[in-house]
């Protein structure tokens, strides 16, 4: 698959090298440059390039302490920064390696050393985000999977918490898929799989709604920010959604097309008082709302509060 040329980041007060550095690097890296730690940290924020090149002196701020508040940022802490500087003891540069950096090239700079370097972190670096992508995606939907699922709703619980914000959870399982595997086979099944998340993908607008797969014929969305009526709305939508778009199942108990089910789970903070929750107790009233609609007849959504099981799933502040 053809790659974008990587974005190189040079953060440096001196405009004589950073023009030698970016000579040297353009013609096979798109490079970015900041005479200043600040520009250069807002270049890093923005830009997230995948390796930035930081000299050590510098006005205001230095290069050791942008580096400490690169590694503090979450945003940019993953991206490697090399240092490029004229101190070339021992000591700095071993602090360099403290605080964070994965190498140190002195100045003046030998250009092969620097290309060479500059080659193997960049590569890495995107080595790593492609295994990070992969490792987050479910393979057969392309959907967040379930290990990403787990991350996400910790995340956003947390936040909740913190923020005292409503936060809701869809699980949503297809009605009757065992006998549309058993009877149109596994490849059909596979096939199906794909459209639902397809057209769960199109229901779920938002930026910061996350579908994911669960497992199986499972499917979550969490939903931050949401209080119920913006959550059981969503749920009826794509309930209805399923209903128009008629995927076909000959085997399905209700109809002779394929329809799902959903449990909303969601945790209004106005009823919980100062409580902290935790993310499972969510998943679990939400669970419950999906087995409500499943005795209900399938194809439909059902709502559980997180304060209707209050005693056993909600842990009391400290
Ligand atoms: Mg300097």
């Amino acid at each position: 698959m053809p790659q974008t040329p990587a974005r190189v980041l040079i953060i440096d007060d001196d405009v004589s090298t950073i023009r030698l550095m970016a000579d040297a690097l353009s013609s096979e890296y798109e490079v970015v440059i900041a005479t200043q730690a600040e520009e250069g940290f807002v270049q890093a924020l923005n830009l997230r390039p995948d390796l930035i090149l930081l000299d050590v002196v510098m006005p205001d701020i230095n290069g050791f302490d942008l580096c400490r508040k690169l590694k503090a940022d979450a945003r940019t802490q993953p991206i490697p920064v090399i240092f490029v500087s004229a101190l070339d003891t021992v000591t700095e540069q071993a602090r360099g390696f403290e605080l964070g950096g994965v190498d140190y090239i002195t100045k003046p700079v030998e250009f092969p050393i620097l290309l060479a370097r500059v080659k193997t972190h960049t590569r890495l670096y995107r080595q790593t985000l492609q295994l990070e992508s992969l490792a987050a995606t479910d393979p057969l939907t392309g959907l967040a999977n379930r290990r990403k699922f787990d991350e996400c709703i910790q995340h956003e619980v947390a936040r909740a918490n913190r923020k005292r914000c409503s936060i809701a959870l869809l699980i949503i399982d297809i009605d009757d898929f065992k006998p549309f595997n058993d009877h149109y086979g596994h490849g059909k099944g596979d096939d199906c799989l794909v459209r639902v998340a397809r057209l769960l993908r199109q229901c779920v607008s938002r930026a910061t709604d996350t579908v994911s797969r669960l497992g199986g014929e499972e499917f979550g969305v969490v939903l931050p920010d949401t209080d119920s009526e913006g959550a059981v709305s969503l749920a009826n939508d794509i309930v209805t959604f399923f209903n128009e778009e008629k995927i076909t199942h000959h085997y399905a108990t209700q109809h002779d097309y394929l329809t799902v089910s959903i449990g909303v789970g969601i945790l209004d903070y106005s009823a919980l008082g100062d409580a902290l929750i935790d993310p499972r107790s969510l998943i679990d009233v939400a669970d419950e709302a999906l087995y409500h609609a499943k005795e209900s007849g399938r194809n439909c959504s059902k709502t559980r509060f997180l304060q209707q099981s209050f005693h056993n799933s909600v842990a009391n502040a400290p």
